[in-house]
């Protein structure tokens, strides 16, 4: 049985597809079976992985609307190790298409039903916003990953998506919890972003990942060549950083 993760923040620029495909790409390195879903009409995590969104014949799109399977929409990233059901501009039309179906919110829940015994983590990058897309997502999920960088705001911005869980949990899906919150884009030299990783760490507890993924520009350059910096560049400090990860997110499913 596949283990469902939403990667989600409202918040964009927060690091959300990074962390997408770069957990992917880790856990497919480590011989996880992986499926990377993006809910985000920008197709930057299709894109990230080495998959044309503007060639795609089908899409999550697709999907939602159900004139296709996930077996029939996915595609095989080989230089990644992963499978990813692409998304592209269409996506954004979904919300007004699906506005007068019923359990609109559970289209990809059950969709992903039939590929349940195929992985073992299911990955889903959301947009930037707590819409009827994330939705799908917090419905399907067994558990939230939120990436944050340590500033000021990062703990306002919190509240809402806290609060959107908790009425996802207690009226769409029992399974749903926030599994962890991810430090990114980190810079130890920063004192703000130390204060506030530790304010993270005493509220928060053990929801705080102890994997902490450092600001490092090779995780930057990446996605121009259509690769998770774990592909990319193995070696480089944030692709490391995301092995770890990779193997702490391991671990966490063990104990689930
Ligand atoms: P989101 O999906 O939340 O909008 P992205 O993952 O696209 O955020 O990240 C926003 C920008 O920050 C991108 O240009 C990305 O390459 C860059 N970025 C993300 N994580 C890091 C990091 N750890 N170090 C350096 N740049 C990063
Ligand atoms: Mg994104």
């Amino acid at each position: 049985m596949a283990k469902i993760f939403c990667i989600a923040n409202q918040k964009g620029g927060v690091g959300k597809t990074t962390t997408t495909v770069n957990l992917a790409a880790g856990l497919a390195r480590i011989g996880q079976r992986v499926l990377m879903v993006d809910l985000d009409p920008q197709g930057n995590a299709t894109m990230g992985s080495g998959v044309d969104k503007r060639k795609l014949e089908l899409t999550v799109y697709d999907v939602l609307l159900e004139s296709a399977s996930v077996t029939e929409a996915r595609v095989r990233s080989e230089k990644c190790g992963y499978d990813v059901l692409g998304a592209n501009r269409e996506l954004a039309g979904a919300e007004v298409e699906l506005v007068d179906v019923e359990r609109r919110e559970r289209r990809l829940r059950q969709a992903l039903a039939q590929v349940d015994t195929s992985y073992d983590f299911i990955l889903v990058d959301c947009p930037p916003s707590l819409s009827m897309l994330t939705l799908n997502g917090l419905c399907c999920a067994h558990g939230v990953i939120v990436p944050m960088q340590c500033e000021y705001f990062a703990l306002e911005g919190l509240t809402d998506l806290v609060n959107t869980i908790k009425q996802v949990h207690a009226n769409l899906n029992k399974d749903l919890q926030i599994i962890g919150l991810l430090r990114v884009m980190y810079d130890p030299r920063i004192t703000l972003q130390q204060q506030v990783s530790e304010q993270l760490k005493s509220h928060f507890k053990e929801k705080v990942f102890d994997t902490v993924i450092p600001r490092n520009v090779r995780l930057a350059e990446a996605p121009s060549y259509g690769l998770p910096g774990v592909v990319f560049d193995p070696a480089a400090r944030g692709s490391q950083a995301f092995m770890e990860f990779a193997q702490e997110m391991v671990e966490r499913i063990r104990k689930m």
